[in-house]
């Protein structure tokens, strides 16, 4: 069984696809893997990439699910596997997905998956799976935090919001360590152009001049209460480092935001 969004973006419902499904440890169906046609490769910054699939299994899901992604490593018994967020909207509904990856130096998958693919290659992936989504049922207005690669969920609902023309306020406070570092920076620069309901605001943690962000440190608590006070959030969305996570979660409780309105995803 996978998620599915109505491709005019209407309602999240869930359907039967025609993949053949497993089981987990809980019990739940879970997709079974398939081996997805790697179609393009865009540079997002210096050391990331968004990769370009398409599925052969259906590729309906709310945004801010991701993929499980599994590849052999050279002397590994089995094959290794890592999670994969999706950046690409649900909306229209298609079977090509984005997943944004990001090296981390001296990991066993990430540098394979930015520096060791040609375009024509097949990779297994399995998913969607999570629950780090929004769809217009959540409403908002909508608190998206994130760092790093953590931006990659938060930029399939940026996408969905935009393609189903949903005009739902969001604020998207980005943490990078330069501005060539942030992730999908030259998409989000284009969608706050043409969506009003939408700002960004970028944070550079190793670059302390760079006038186009709005801040030169980590995101802070200081940060928060200014992303808050000025547009209080009914959903908030946070992803990235588990310690950025937990303390914006804190900060966000503090500032009086319902705990049950904040969902989060750690990249560990
Ligand atoms: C739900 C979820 C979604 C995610 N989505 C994304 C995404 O959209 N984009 C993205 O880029 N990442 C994402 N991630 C992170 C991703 O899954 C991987 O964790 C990341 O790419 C690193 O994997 P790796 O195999 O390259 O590194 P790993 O092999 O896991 O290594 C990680 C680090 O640990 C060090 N290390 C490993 N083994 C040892 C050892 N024995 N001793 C000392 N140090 C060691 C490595 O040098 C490296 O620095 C997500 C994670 C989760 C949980």
């Amino acid at each position: 069984m996978v998620s599915r969004i109505d491709p005019d973006g209407a309602s999240a419902t869930l359907r039967i696809a025609t993949a053949g499904t497993v089981r987990d440890h809980s019990g739940r169906k879970q997709a079974s893997w398939q081996h997805a046609h790697l179609i393009e490769i865009i540079k997002a910054t210096p050391d990331a990439v968004t990769l370009r699939l398409r599925l052969v299994e259906s590729a309906y899901f709310l945004p801010g699910k991701y993929y499980n992604v599994r590849l052999s490593v050279p002397d590994r018994a089995g094959p290794i596997q890592r999670a994969y967020s999706v950046a690409s909207s649900p909306v229209p509904a298609t079977w090509v997905i984005d997943v944004g990856v990001r090296e981390v130096p001296g990991g066993l998958i990430s540098p394979q998956l930015v520096r060791g693919l040609s375009v024509g290659d097949r990779i297994q992936v399995r998913g969607p799976v999570g629950r780090f989504t929004w769809t217009r049922d959540d409403g908002g207005p909508v608190l998206l935090v994130g760092a790093g690669s953590g931006v990659v969920p938060l930029m399939s609902m940026i996408r969905y919001a935009a393609a189903a023309d949903l005009n739902i306020p969001m604020r998207l406070v980005c943490s990078s360590s330069s501005f060539d570092n942030a992730f999908y920076r030259r998409d989000l620069a284009d969608l706050t152009e043409q969506y009003s309901w939408l700002e960004v605001v970028h944070t550079l943690t190793r670059d302390s001049s760079d006038a186009r962000a709005t801040h030169h440190r980590r995101i802070d608590q200081r940060m928060i209460v200014e992303a808050v006070a000025g547009q209080f959030p009914r959903r908030a969305y946070i992803c990235g480092p588990p310690t950025m996570v937990e303390d914006v979660q804190g900060w966000l409780g503090e500032l009086g935001v319902d705990p049950a309105s904040v969902r989060v995803e750690k990249y560990d």
